[in-house]
């Protein structure tokens, strides 16, 4: 008889955006001529810049004459983009074109990262986190049973607490696996180089891996907080880097990212790296060459300038909406090295009771930080992946009910 993976059924459903989403409608159909706003959206809005759209174009071109066809790409990326992330992302970091590997996700990277490790290690998250990390470490059977109130039974959480600025403490069990994502989704706080640096030494004194979401690396506009988790001494010891373009350069809908796994980190003599390409090679055949060609043009000159102009754009919307909440009195928190913007919801309100409150009252819409994880709650999330003038506008309402 067939068994299906039981652990499937220990996942609670996953109905944070599915509830989001029946609310709006509900909302929009009680109220056909008020005009909804979204500050919930965790994708970006700004079209791909133009030399990607070029490079992806003539790499469609190339792929239709004969000479010039390529059939499957090397599995962990071809050199030319290997390469253009080793010199700019990488440069004086000691990570070389062949620790990299290009992946259509981070998602897919951070979800499957698991699979090189064994089911018996004590994963650790943030509490809140990006649902991602827990629900593949249950799915593999890592997270053990869901307690109602306290979350997995054998997940250890760092609590992310706003007297810690939104920072992970070093947990009373010391973990084998950590996930760490910086700057943060949900939260949008970054982390400042001596704490990173003080995770890659717990790290290194304790035999645990790291491994680093930076997803939002390059909306960090803070000196003094690292891009890269290599930056730290000793983390090729002991951390695995995930990036992407999706963030970076508008992918979404694209789908190219890569993942750093040095030729150093070894886990009982055996290779991390080897392991991971082997797991690569097993399990993809690498992403499309247009694809990868316009991954690349996002490190040309112009490519570089036009999605600052683009990065900058949505900072420019975290900006109005940290300032204009700060206005109307609100507590709020990140915004700054992040497309995400924490706030605080009002006293005595839950995160849900706020979201119903903002959608009422002002038609806006966002995320309930409870949805992330049980010490989001009290706490919303607002993002810059809108317009200006619908930002502008959201906030003004949210002025007008709250001041
Ligand atoms: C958006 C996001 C990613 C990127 O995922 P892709 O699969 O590369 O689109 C990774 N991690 C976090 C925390 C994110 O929010």
């Amino acid at each position: 008889m067939v068994k299906v993976n039981e652990n499937f059924a220990k996942l609670p459903a996953s109905y944070l955006f599915v509830e989001i989403d029946n609310r709006v409608k509900a909302f929009q159909k009680a109220h056909p001529e008020q005009e909804v706003l979204r500050l919930g959206i965790g994708d970006v809005t700004r079209p791909l810049v133009k030399p990607v759209v070029d490079a992806m174009k003539k790499a469609a071109d190339e792929m239709g004459h004969a000479e010039t066809f390529r059939g499957y790409a090397p599995e962990n990326g071809y050199a030319f983009l290997r390469e253009a992330i080793a010199a700019h992302d990488y440069k004086g970091l000691g990570i070389d074109a062949d620790d990299i590997f290009v992946s259509d996700g981070a998602k897919s990277d951070t979800a499957s990262i698991g699979d090189i490790f064994g089911l018996d290690n004590a994963v650790a998250v943030c509490d809140p986190v990006y649902p991602v990390y827990v629900d593949t470490n249950v799915m593999a059977g890592r997270a053990g049973d869901f307690v109602e109130g306290k979350g997995w039974s054998k997940i250890v959480y760092m609590p992310c607490l706003e007297e810690n600025c939104f920072l992970p403490s070093f947990p009373e069990q010391v973990p084998d696996l950590i996930y760490l994502c910086f700057p943060n989704n949900p939260s949008g706080v970054s982390m400042p180089k001596t704490q990173l640096q003080a995770w890659v030494d717990y790290a290194n004194k304790n035999g645990s891996i790291i491994l680093y979401d930076a997803a939002y690396e390059s909306f960090i506009v803070t000196p003094g907080v690292p891009h890269s988790i290599f930056e730290c001494e000793g983390a090729e010891n002991c951390a695995i880097e995930f990036r992407s373009f999706s963030k970076t350069a508008g992918f979404t809908g694209v789908r190219c990212a890569f993942t750093a796994v040095p030729k150093k980190l070894q886990v009982g003599g055996v290779s991390l790296n080897q392991m991971w390409a082997r797991h690569q090679s097993t399990k993809m055949n690498g992403v499309s060459y247009p694809v990868q060609r316009a991954a690349e043009a996002v490190y040309s000159d112009e490519g570089q300038k036009l999605i600052r102009e683009n990065i900058d754009y949505y900072h420019n919307n975290a900006r109005i909406i940290l300032e204009g909440l700060k206005q109307a009195g609100f507590t709020v928190y990140g915004g700054v090295d992040s497309p995400y913007v924490w706030m605080k919801v009002p006293a005595g309100m839950t995160s849900w009771q706020f979201f119903d409150e903002l959608l009422t009252k002002c038609a806006v819409v966002g995320t309930p930080g409870s949805g992330f994880g049980i010490h989001g709650e009290g706490y919303f999330r607002l993002t810059s992946f809108n317009t200006t003038e619908n930002t502008t506008k959201a906030v003004q309402r949210i002025i007008e009910r709250f001041q």
